[in-house]
């Protein structure tokens, strides 16, 4: 989805900065919410591509419902997708370029947005999990080149397995004589699932330790067999995404394709069976990663909604005045904005959190993608009612917006889970 905000890996140096000047003035203590001149570069230039070639052709690729390709091409022609791209946003060390690219991409539109930045939920895995050669060999693999461009997935979740990550029945055997992983399962809801080459599939080694027995496989449908595409999901909202079912059937991969290696994924779990601590659940560690920049798509959708039902209220005469004129709309759009606002404090902290190695200990990443999602929801909805009866047509993009929006309460950890983690941060207790 998303370029994701990566929590850096210790084991892994970060990208060195590209420029002099992508390095703000960060002193220990000085404390600043200016903009340097390269994250304002980079918005507008992202602003730029997001008006001229997303905004105008969201509508008919929700229509078509199909993964807008000829764009995502033209974004990897500008170096917008692509392994270089990531790596220039990811190198700001305050953290907040990435949610800024995706707030300004997914302020275009959501479903392009989502087929453009859906790679990086894999990429946030290998990065986080990989060794230095894993990220070295698979992360240039997942966006392809602009010539050859490629999409990725993370295959997390399963028909029964959704908030319960834990459930995963996935089975990743190792084959010893053949030395390779066999793995069996069914995942559901991926996005880019089975129009990908590098499928990043989390699969139990050990079904009796939960989430602890989880590990990443990264599985490439050019050099696997067993790897199928199963039903494509006809959705309400974000329909140029690709969002399906992958099926695993006797799928092999070599020893090495697991993330982090295989030395490390057997000392880890000897270490759970022992009853010892493991910090790392594969695909937790992904989505916490990832949320504070899902936290900033939801804010795109929720800026562009605000700025229409602006412009329209400014415009439409009822009663012989302006709509806006009324108290009751200029309140709503009052709080539209400062709901807004107030969500992008929280993504920025959160991203700045997870950029420089701060733990969530009170859950940061989830508030800021709870908050953001619901304001997304609900500023969109607002919009319509702003719109009256051109709301609720197609002719006017703030029903898509508001179709759009609803996908932030529910993937990546839907409201409630994000309120379970918070609630169980503050209060040190397993709330259920
Ligand atoms: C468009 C789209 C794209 C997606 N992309 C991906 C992807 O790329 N990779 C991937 O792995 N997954 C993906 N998903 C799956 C997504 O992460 C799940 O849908 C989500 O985690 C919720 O799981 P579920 O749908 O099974 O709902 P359930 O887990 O069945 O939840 C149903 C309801 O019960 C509530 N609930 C469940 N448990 C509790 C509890 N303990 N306390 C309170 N309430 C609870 C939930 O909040 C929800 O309201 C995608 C989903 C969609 C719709």
């Amino acid at each position: 989805m998303s370029t994701s905000t990566l929590t850096p890996d210790p084991d892994v140096p970060a990208p060195e900065p590209i420029t002099e000047e992508a390095v703000p003035a960060v002193e220990e203590g000085v404390f600043s919410l200016e903009l340097t001149q390269d994250q304002k570069d980079i918005r507008d230039w992202v602003h730029g591509f997001a008006a001229d070639v997303v905004r105008p052709a969201a509508h008919e690729w929700d229509e078509k419902e199909q993964t807008p390709w000829p764009i995502i091409e033209e974004a990897a022609k500008i170096g917008l997708y692509g392994f270089e791209g990531l790596a220039q946003f990811f190198a700001d060390p305050t953290g907040l370029t990435l949610p800024i690219v995706n707030e300004e991409l997914f302020w275009g539109d959501a479903g392009i947005g989502m087929s453009i930045m859906g790679t990086g939920l894999a990429v946030a895995s290998i990065f986080g999990q990989g060794t230095p050669e894993q990220i070295g060999e698979w992360i240039p693999r997942c966006f392809g080149t602009p010539d050859e461009v490629k999409v990725a997935a993370f295959c997390s979740s399963e028909p029964n397995a959704g908030s319960d990550v834990s459930a995963v029945r996935t089975r990743a055997r190792f084959d010893e004589a053949a030395g390779e992983w066999v793995i069996n399962g069914q995942k559901a809801w991926a996005t880019n699932g089975g129009i990908s080459d590098v499928h990043v599939v989390i699969a139990t080694v050990d079904p009796e330790l939960g989430s602890r027995g989880h590990a990443a496989f990264v599985v490439p449908m050019s050099e696997a067999q067993g790897i199928s595409q199963g039903t494509k999901v006809s959705k309400h909202g974000l329909r140029a995404s690709h969002t399906a079912d992958v099926f695993l059937d006797d799928c092999r991969v070599p020893a090495a394709y697991v993330l982090g290696g295989k030395e490390r994924l057997d000392e880890r779990i000897a270490r759970v069976r022992e009853g010892k601590r493991s910090s790392s659940q594969a695909a937790m560690q992904t989505f916490e990663a990832s949320r504070p920049t899902v936290g900033a798509q939801a804010l795109g959708i929720a800026r562009a909604a605000y700025e229409y039902a602006l412009e329209y209220a400014k415009e439409r005469e009822q009663f012989g005045r302006k709509i806006i004129e009324n108290q009751a709309i200029a309140f709503t759009l009052a709080r539209m904005k400062l709901e807004i606002e107030a969500a992008r404090l929280l993504v920025w902290r959160a991203s700045w959190m997870g950029r420089n190695g701060h733990r969530f200990e009170n859950a940061e990443g989830s508030m800021s993608k709870l908050k953001a999602g619901e304001v997304a929801v609900w500023v969109s909805e607002r919009a319509i009612q702003i719109l009256g009866g051109n709301g609720y047509t197609r002719e006017y993009p703030v029903e898509r917006w508001h179709r759009d929006a609803k996908i932030y309460d529910i993937f990546e950890g839907t409201a409630e889970i994000q309120q379970l983690v918070i609630a169980r941060a503050i209060s040190g207790l397993q709330i259920r």
